[in-house]
């Protein structure tokens, strides 16, 4: 794989897909999900999504180049009258910089819309904002939610040097909130010995809180083999003092890792979630998200009355 840290600029290709939306599974939750590039230049050392069959993730960005048309004939023929939000995207983020060129995350919404099929966006960018009208018409059927893990920016330009800086994405967020859309911050991935610190969640929640968000949440980091690969060049390059034979201790375990996730000290990471959501509560706002990305469906033979709003209350 190549570095994080490459100098150059993600390639762009476009390919051909057969299928957009698909199913997926992310612990307890089973949903459906669209993505509509392949790859992600937002180069972020603890990325979940760099499955072993795409070593250029960061390096090569492929855009569905027939999503929305896609989209639109896999929905035309939906066989239920039942739809599950959609999650706006499951592996790689839907408002990176290749979304300036192809614009294929703003038509797949349209057509999301055009069925009435309630949706959610996880993202890191502030090239949402292209889309604040869009979702704003929308907004009783959707929920946005960005994952912000750092306020401090010499740590976000190692762990996640393509995202945009926190003050950028707090800025996008207010847009939103001041619009009426529904948004959610996920503090996640949190890092041990990086950003778990008192200075590091306290500057999160204040901007939360300041931007006007109600729902918080965190999760702390899982490790996985290529996932600590990464995370042990960030820990030098922001040289965290024993920083790797810490990592090992929270995580327990041995060189090489070989595992599918692994997961921090139940003991430490309850302590680090404990004192999140403590601050996230002392600030007045709420440990969750709306309750809609559960089992609830949004019955399409009452389309245009049954909105995500609905599920919410
Ligand atoms: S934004 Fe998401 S998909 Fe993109 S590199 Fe970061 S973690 Fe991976």
């Amino acid at each position: 794989m190549s570095g994080l840290w490459y100098n150059g600029a993600a390639t762009l290709e476009e390919k051909k897909s057969k299928s957009i939306i698909h199913p997926f599974a992310v612990k307890s939750y089973n949903g459906l999900t669209i993505n509509p590039y392949q790859g992600c230049g937002h180069r972020c050392a603890y990325c979940y999504a760099t499955y072993e069959w795409s070593p250029e993730f960061y390096d090569k960005i492929y855009a569905k180049s027939n999503a929305p048309e896609v989209l639109d004939g896999q929905l035309a023929a939906w066989k239920s009258n039942t739809i599950d939000p959609v999650m706006v995207a499951s592996a790689t983020d839907a408002y990176q910089p290749a979304e300036l060129r192809y614009g294929l995350t703003r038509k797949c919404v349209q057509v999301l819309q055009k069925y009435n099929v309630p949706y959610y966006v996880f993202t890191k960018s502030a090239i949402i904002e292209h889309d604040l009208e869009l979702h704003r018409q929308y907004r009783h059927n959707c929920f946005i939610v960005w994952s912000v893990t750092t306020c401090n920016e010499k740590i976000r330009r190692v762990v996640e040097p393509g995202t945009p800086p926190a003050s950028k994405i707090f800025e996008t967020i207010k847009k939103f909130i001041d619009a009426g859309v529904c948004c959610g911050v996920n503090v996640d991935p949190i890092m041990p010995l990086v950003t778990d610190t008192d200075e590091e969640l306290d500057a999160v929640v204040k901007s939360c809180k300041l931007a006007g968000l109600q729902h918080v949440i965190g999760a702390m980091l899982r490790l996985r083999t290529d996932i600590w690969e990464r995370m042990k060049l960030a820990l030098r390059m922001l040289e965290i003092p024993g920083g790797v034979e810490k990592y090992k201790q929270i995580y327990n375990f041995g060189e090489p890792l070989d595992a599918k996730y692994v997961a921090a000290d139940e003991k430490y990471s309850d302590k680090v979630i404990d004192d999140l959501e403590r601050r996230i509560k002392s600030c007045g706002m709420s440990c969750d998200f709306p309750d809609y990305m559960g089992s609830r469906r949004m019955d399409r033979s009452h389309l245009g009355q049954t909105t995500l709003q609905n599920f919410l209350m």
